[in-house]
């Protein structure tokens, strides 16, 4: 079927952490389908005639703030509802609407329950936004959403609102752009529809709408005195500047912001991530969402923490100080906590973990380190975001534990003292041994495999970064090989073991057996 001239804008609102209040920024990225190839493929594609590599990505879009448990499922469509509202002001629709119908499709409906887009879009139709939103708040709100039949728009202006009628999974359906799209619908009192407007979370809770078309990017205006698009070009980037990676990405940050504030923003993204492990390894209970998976986080750091000599006996009691972190950020995720989207929330355990295992047991850790460590990370899963996916729904998990791992790598080996080149090798190592790998989430939730997955993500992660720290950086397979095969891999993969819940685990395991 020959595919329509569209244009779709990547509008993405910098939340200020960091640079609370100060600004906001939109990247923007419009693009061209060309006949025959699936449209969501070409949302990160080029903008007219300029390719995706082109878009300048910030460390501010590797990492948001944010709650579980799930980026392109909770945050996305969280960030969608508030949108809408915003859409509505700027309308000056909000005091004229009566209803609203939410419509879920695709990976959104197939999955959407067990990763909470139902209540996490509700709650943006609030007026909440991930970064700000009280975990603790979401329970009660939807209850009285649920009990009145009413919704607060944008927090103030009430609306029929009853979750049987208004918020519809289409679970055999589609939208043609994209496997994770959605419509919102806003009514007056007659049932006249006032405005619509439907979004498509693209991964690593960007949200794209087709209202965006034409509009310019916020990259368009930035000029990085050390733009890259591919590990090769950063390489070269690298050897001719004598900068590391996260040197080339402090310079460049500069055209955002101060250096103050790239600064900050690191620094408050390293502390949630610290927070995040201590509220886990604190946490006992059972998960939510029926599957009936416990806690181990807690368990695993009173056996670890009750008896320290028995470390001295067993040398990979290392690992089990990896697992426990990991642990406990996915743990919190599944529970709809806060946690640092990393760079997506169903990863969001594996650089955390790494980075702790750095800061607890790697030499010479400062705040430096530390900042070096998320920016390496950043730069690495910024090539990621360009040439391929970090959606599940597009590549499957290789594109979320997969990614993680490959940044977290590439960190680690960044602040053990390796060159550019090792550690464009420790990256690429890391997806190496994920490729192929799917998503298959037992009832549609983040708990299984992914809680486990994270573990194993962050120790293959600590291996690629000590194997290619072994090594002088030179190697057969680039990184960016092995990101255009995952990109490959992703698109061959059925879109059963995409985000969808209906293939792998999901159908092989009886949910009554958890
Ligand atoms: S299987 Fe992987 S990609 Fe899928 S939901 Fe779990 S962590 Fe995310």
């Amino acid at each position: 079927m020959i595919r329509t001239l569209l244009f779709l804008i990547i509008r993405r609102t910098i939340s200020g952490q960091g640079t609370e209040g100060a600004r906001h920024r939109f990247y923007n990225v419009g693009r061209i389908f060309p006949c025959g190839k699936e449209p969501w493929e070409a949302l990160l594609i080029e903008k007219n005639n300029t390719r995706p590599q082109d878009v300048n990505l910030s460390v501010v879009d590797l990492y948001t703030i944010g709650i579980g448990p799930s980026s392109s499922h909770t945050v996305g469509p969280m960030r969608a509802g508030y949108r809408f509202c915003l859409e509505l002001d700027a309308r000056n629709l909000l005091t004229k609407i009566r209803s609203v119908i939410v419509d879920l499709y695709g990976s959104l409906a197939l999955t959407g329950k067990g990763h909470a887009t139902d209540t996490a879009v509700l709650m943006g139709l609030t007026g909440e936004r991930p970064r700000s939103v009280d975990p603790d708040k979401i329970a009660p709100t939807i209850a009285a959403i649920d009990a009145d039949h009413q919704l607060r728009l944008y927090g103030a202006h009430p609306v029929s609102f009853n979750r049987a009628t208004n918020l519809v999974f289409h679970m055999t359906e589609s939208l043609p752009e994209h496997p994770n799209g959605m419509r919102i619908t806003a009514f007056d009192g007659d049932g006249v529809v006032l405005h619509k407007q439907e979004y498509f979370s693209v991964g690593g809770g960007f949200i794209v709408s087709g209202d965006d078309r034409g509009a310019e990017y916020s990259g368009d205006n930035i000029t990085l005195p050390y733009p890259f698009s591919s590990a090769d070009e950063l390489m070269a980037i690298c050897k001719k500047a004598k900068l590391s990676i996260a040197e080339i990405m402090v310079e460049n940050e500069k055209s955002w912001r101060e250096p103050s504030e790239t600064e900050e923003f690191v620094d408050r993204v390293h502390r949630a991530m610290m927070d995040c492990i201590e509220r886990g390894y604190k946490a006992d209970g059972i998960l939510p969402g029926g599957l009936n998976v416990k806690r181990r986080a807690r368990k695993l750091y009173l056996e670890l923490t009750e008896r320290p000599e028995a470390g001295l006996k067993d040398p990979l009691t290392v690992i089990d100080w990896v697992n426990l972190y990991a642990l406990a950020v996915n743990e919190e995720n599944a529970a709809g906590a806060r946690v640092v989207t990393a760079p997506t929330n169903g990863a969001a355990g594996v650089i955390p973990a790494v980075l702790r295992y750095y800061e607890r047991f790697g030499a010479n850790v400062t705040q430096t380190k530390i900042r070096e460590f998320l920016l390496t990370a950043a730069a690495i899963g910024s090539i990621y975001k360009k040439r391929a996916s970090i959606s599940a729904a597009e590549v499957g998990c290789q594109g979320e534990v997969g990614v993680a791992c490959s940044m977290a790598a590439g960190a680690l080996c960044a602040v053990m003292g390796g060159t550019p080149e090792q550690v464009e090798n420790a990256a690429e190592i890391g997806m190496e041994h994920n490729l192929g790998l799917t998503c298959d989430p037992i009832g549609g939730l983040v708990q299984v495999p992914c809680i486990e997955r994270n573990t194993m993500g962050a120790v293959k992660a600590i291996n690629a970064a000590r194997l290619a720290m072994r090594g002088d950086g030179q190697h057969t397979v680039s990184l960016d090989k092995v990101i255009e095969t995952m990109r490959q891999t992703g698109a061959d993969m059925q879109s059963k073991y995409k985000e969808t819940s209906q293939g792998g685990l999901a159908v092989n395991v009886n949910v009554v057996e958890c």
